[in-house]
């Protein structure tokens, strides 16, 4: 029997990127030609998170989040959470879907006044997630235990919703973090670099973690996959990704693609499921 052609959730695309612009529309084709059939377009500060938004009422396959990086950490002011705030009380109308990218990031910076900053901008956005009960983005990357501690002081008080978010491009290690991603309620997304030769413990994670917690993004125009390593990466190159996560689980590339879509329409659009969690 003939199986359909394999459709593909990007969790995690930057097409709010300077770039992306002119050829936008073309990048949008062939990423549906490729069979991704929705796209996050993920904000970082102000002005990418207004332009996503744009961009989803722009293209119906793709959808907006709104949020703050740690790397701008010191823009997070009073306005700047007022206009969030403003955005996602309007989040149906606006196609938001979560917020982020949000989170904590001591790979080029540290120190305690970086810690304290970051972790502020972060507890915010933290709370403009519950108040408007969206799921959480997360950016994460040598910032792994201050990143839990900040979530689970929400989760320890019942606070944080049951399915809390994305551990965008997981970056930790297969037991100790898993388990506590798992634990918190995160699912974990996987980028271009598990198609790098390299990759092994990104495949020790992709084969333990439970299958409902899976995710693939390309976190376009960064981190393109195999064959593409070295161009601007897109949408359209988002089945690489799968097809490496499907040979790490020996399962098809079908199979996957059931799995993957149910995960990503219960984190980010559960209203089309019927489901209420
Ligand atoms: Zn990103």
């Amino acid at each position: 029997m003939l199986e359909p052609a394999p459709i593909w959730i990007d969790t995690h695309a930057h097409l709010n990127d300077g770039r992306f612009g002119d050829d936008l529309d073309a990048v949008i084709e062939r990423a549906l030609e490729a069979g991704v059939t929705r796209m996050i377009c993920c904000g970082y500060d102000e002005a990418s998170s207004d332009l996503a938004l744009a961009i989803a009422r722009r293209y119906p396959a793709v959808w907006a989040s709104v949020g703050l990086h740690p790397h701008d950490a010191g823009d997070w002011t009073p306005t700047l959470a007022a206009h969030f705030d403003a955005l996602l009380r309007e989040a149906r109308v606006n196609r938001i879907v979560a917020v982020g990218e949000v989170g904590m990031d001591f790979h080029y910076v540290s120190g305690e006044e970086v810690a304290a900053r970051q972790e502020l901008a972060f507890r915010a956005q933290i709370e403009l997630a519950i108040r408007h009960d969206l799921p959480l983005i997360v950016h994460d990357r040598d910032a792994h235990l201050a990143v839990y501690d900040c979530l689970e002081s929400y989760h320890s008080t019942g606070r944080l919703r049951p399915r809390a978010g994305v551990l965008h491009c997981y970056g930790g290690s297969a037991d100790f973090y898993l388990q506590r991603a798992i634990h918190l309620g995160l699912d974990v997304g996987f980028d271009g670099p598990i198609t790098y030769r390299n990759s092994r413990r990104a495949a020790e994670v992709i084969a333990q973690a439970p299958p409902e917690r899976l995710h693939i993004e390309t976190d376009c125009p960064w981190l393109p996959p195999e064959p593409h390593r070295g161009k601007r990466n897109e949408p359209g190159f988002l089945p690489y990704v799968a097809a490496a996560m499907a040979r790490i689980r020996d399962v098809s590339p079908a199979e996957l693609s059931r799995q993957l879509e149910a995960n990503g329409l219960r984190l980010f659009w559960p209203e089309e499921l019927g489901a209420t969690d």
